[in-house]
């Protein structure tokens, strides 16, 4: 049935303004067309929005449904099976609260993506790393406090490897257990008392042979880089897509410029470890939100691409937080509901599919009660949104 959304100006997810009089036909799961309110066909059902902004469903460049599956309390179906359920429980609640599609950065498996994707489970479209490559003692090796090594999940590629030859067949392995990037760890992170924040932990050599066999698989290469030589070294080896990057100094930038490297802040993540984290993240957190959000700041204006990620899933998955953060950090509001609808598109390849209220993509769109071009925090509010997912109403 073909029916058109009208009475309500459009945010395209592109132009960074609202647009009016239009309405939006859609066809099956698909956008058919947009165009002026008097163009549309007799027989199309109209849907009146009463008024209300219509947009993209939310895109959220990173996330972390499944961490469990880094450190499980036990491998056996007793002790997995409550986690797997609660993974699901978070994946339709993010769906409920406006987010269609999920780029997950380690940890998920692709179970989950495929059974969201046959319609078994309500929840965002996926992409999933499953692991987070990196060396022996890197940001993905549980090593617990008295340096033991914590299992994995069986479900989940082991993430370590040494030197550029077991670190291409690393990349042949995850590719080959499912994934849809890879996912690295350059440098360390603030969750760890081993590992400094800005100490590089994969070599150059690695990560350029990371690069070069997922590029020849046709996967992207995303990097957790905090700073420093870690993350001028990924840039050099040709890594996609540079995750939280909180230390982003001139040459950094330039080279993110110079090579098209996208850049996923991940501002919430850092400013809920210096909320909620234990003494550790806190006191590194704090050191870091400042020089954060002036990296974004002198990354934007210098023309870097930003996709909008949360890092949900250390704590609460709350992709509001990283769209009022990355306001907070000057990027206009439209800019910024472009970084979580069709830049992020762009940035995970979802372009032709998936980020804009353009024909031929999925109708997975928002109704929004408020402007969120003038307060992003309206979309917080699950009562100001009625969410389509492939040209479905999840409450009709
Ligand atoms: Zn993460």
């Amino acid at each position: 049935m073909r029916r058109a959304l009208v009475n309500g100006p459009l945010f395209d997810g592109g132009s960074g303004r609202l647009q009016h009089g239009l309405a939006v036909l859609l066809a099956a799961d698909r956008i058919e067309a947009v165009l002026p309110r008097g163009e549309v066909p007799g027989e199309v059902a109209l849907v009146d929005v009463g008024g209300r902004v219509v947009m993209p469903g939310i895109i959220d460049s990173h996330a972390h449904f499944a961490l469990w599956a880094f450190d499980p309390p036990g491998q056996d179906d007793a002790t997995v099976a409550p986690l797997r359920e609660a993974t699901w429980d978070a994946l339709g609640a993010v769906l409920q609260a406006g987010c269609v599609g999920v780029r997950d950065c380690g940890g998920l498996d692709v179970a989950f993506r495929d059974g969201l994707a046959a319609g078994r489970r309500p929840g965002p479209r996926i992409q999933t790393s499953l692991t987070i490559i990196s060396p022996v003692n890197g940001i993905a090796d549980g090593g617990r406090p008295a340096g033991a090594l914590a299992p994995h999940l069986h479900t989940l590629p082991a993430p370590e490897c040494t030197g550029p030859d077991e670190a291409r067949a690393k990349v042949r392995e995850v590719v080959a257990a499912g994934a849809d990037f890879i996912k690295i760890g350059a440098t360390g992170g603030v969750s760890s008392p081993r590992r400094e924040p800005r100490q590089q932990l994969l070599t150059e050599a690695e990560m350029t042979a990371i690069v070069d066999e997922a590029h020849r698989l046709g996967r992207p290469v995303i990097c957790h880089a905090l700073g420093g030589p870690g993350l001028l070294a990924a840039l050099r080896a040709g890594v996609d897509t540079i995750e939280h990057g909180v230390w982003l100094d001139d040459e950094a930038i330039a080279e993110m410029v110079r090579r098209g490297t996208w850049y996923v802040p991940t501002l919430s993540g850092y400013e809920l470890h210096r909320r909620r984290g234990g003494p550790l993240q806190r006191g590194h957190a704090e050191a870091i939100v400042g020089s954060h959000r002036e990296s974004v700041r002198r990354a934007h204006a210098a023309g870097v691409r930003i996709a909008s990620g949360s890092d949900g899933g250390v704590y609460d998955h709350d992709f509001t937080l990283e769209l009022e953060l990355l306001a907070a950090a000057g990027l206009p509001a439209g800019e910024v509901i472009a970084a979580a609808t069709s830049r992020a598109a762009e940035c995970l390849g979802w372009a032709a599919d998936m980020g804009a209220v353009v024909p031929g993509r999925r109708a997975d769109l928002l109704i929004v009660d408020g402007d969120p071009t003038r307060d992003i925090t309206v979309l917080r509010n699950p009562d100001n949104l009625r969410v389509m997912q492939a040209g479905v109403f999840l409450d009709e």
